[in-house]
């Protein structure tokens, strides 16, 4: 329901009218009554006022504005310079509008209508899966929010008078004198209880209360789209909650991607650690890999070709839909190769690996170095870890806790 309907009618268009209708109807009268086409007093008058429709039924946020409130509203946001700049809209919603009030008490002069208020966004967290957002999912949330009362139209009430003790701004200015200082603050004006207007008890709306609001529920159908990433927006415009004199605010659905067991998201690629055993990284084989998709990739290497652990290969498409573009992003496999556990073969055959591996290179110790010989042993940080003690590092109070946790052995000197 929009409030007047006059800037519609002034270009002939209905209310539902797209742009595209607007824009039309707009040429159509401009080849009628363009100055340039027609002289007369009425079709310059006709021409300013089309003109004057045509801007703001195409801006979308004056529309809103224009189809709640009428052009009082419009006019209203118009900044203390009083209407006629229609530039003053960027005030809306904590801007000017604010800053003013701030400094002058919210229309102190009592003279300036009050413009309708950008009501409070409802955001909400939407916590999905990646194998949601590969495939895409509806939700359907129900939203508990308070609507204007059709009983009363969102006014409360039969007659309801604008309260003259505030002059209907629900505040008021007072001065008080301390000392040399004269401050001014505003309080709610006690007649009307800060609403800015009174309905007597027997008019109240009853269906509200004199409320002006009633608490709706709403089923609200979120699409998920395939391939949407995390903190992209949904946005149910004006699903908010609504109050009288304010513009609705949005439902805004905020994609919470999860952290996946297996797979890391980048962009629209997916990055996959793949372990394989020493055999298949050596002579081939198959892999499976269990995808978000559901399905499992069966993934081939090619006897021959070498893999090596931290390596990375690329199976293309199979990465994350991409939204609105369409087509897949590629899945990135990093592989870690699993070696077999110690004492896994006897000796000969191991010297069957000999065979067929490369050849070990030389050992790379010059001719008449002083060489000690050493032996590995299992490493344990309980045991072996870093203990810096006396290294003439900088000072950092971290390694002295260390070294208080870990007992401090001291430093075990290889050299025997
Ligand atoms: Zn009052
Ligand atoms: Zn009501």
């Amino acid at each position: 329901m929009v409030k007047e309907t006059r800037l519609y009618d002034v270009l002939g268009i209905q209310v539902s009218a797209t742009e595209v209708q607007i824009k039309k109807a707009y040429r159509v009268g401009a080849l009628k009554y363009h100055p340039d086409k027609n002289k007369s007093e009425e079709a310059v008058e006709k021409f300013k006022e089309m003109t004057h429709a045509y801007e703001i039924l195409m801006d979308a946020e004056k529309r809103d504005i224009y189809d709640q409130f009428g052009e009082e509203g419009l006019s209203g946001a118009g900044g203390p310079g009083g209407p006629g700049g229609f530039g003053g809209f960027g005030g809306f919603g904590g801007g000017a509008e604010d800053i003013f009030s701030q400094f002058f008490g919210g229309g102190a002069g009592g003279s300036r209508p009050r413009g309708p208020q950008k009501g409070k966004d409802i955001v909400h967290e939407l916590s999905v899966t990646l194998e949601e957002l590969y495939k895409g999912k509806t939700s359907k949330l129900s939203l508990n929010k308070k609507v204007l009362c059709k009983g009363c139209d969102g006014k409360g009430g039969k007659d309801v008078k604008k309260c003259s003790s505030c002059n209907g701004q629900g505040i008021k200015i007072v001065t008080r004198q301390m000392g040399p200082m004269i401050q001014r603050f505003q309080q709610a004006c006690e007649v009307c209880h800060g609403e800015g207007e009174i309905i007597e008890p027997k008019n109240k709306c009853k269906t509200c209360n004199g409320s002006k609001v009633i608490n709706e529920k709403k089923i609200l159908q979120v699409n998920v789209e395939p391939g949407m990433k995390n903190g992209t927006r949904i946005v149910f415009k004006k699903e908010a909650d609504q109050a009288p004199d304010t513009i609705t605010g949005d439902v805004i659905f905020i994609v919470a991607e999860k952290t996946h067991s297996t797979f890391k998201r980048d962009g629209d690629n997916l990055n996959y650690v793949a372990k394989i055993d020493l055999l298949t990284a050596l002579a081939g084989g198959h892999f499976a890999v269990k995808h978000v998709s559901g399905e499992y990739l069966n993934v081939g290497i090619i006897p021959g070709e070498v893999i090596a652990p931290g390596m990375k290969k690329v199976i293309q498409g199979k990465g994350m839909p991409i939204q609105k573009y369409g087509g897949f992003g590629n899945l990135v496999i990093e592989f870690d190769v699993e070696f077999p556990k110690d004492k896994f073969a006897d000796e000969e055959t191991l010297q069957k690996l000999e065979q067929v591996l490369p050849p070990r290179p030389s050992l790379n110790i010059p001719k008449g170095s002083t060489t000690e010989e050493c032996i590995l042993e299992d490493y344990r940080p309980q045991q072996h870890g870093n203990k810096n003690r006396g290294s003439g590092n900088s000072y950092d109070e971290d390694d002295d806790e260390y070294d208080q946790r870990q007992g401090g052995e001291g430093v075990q000197c290889a050299a025997q």
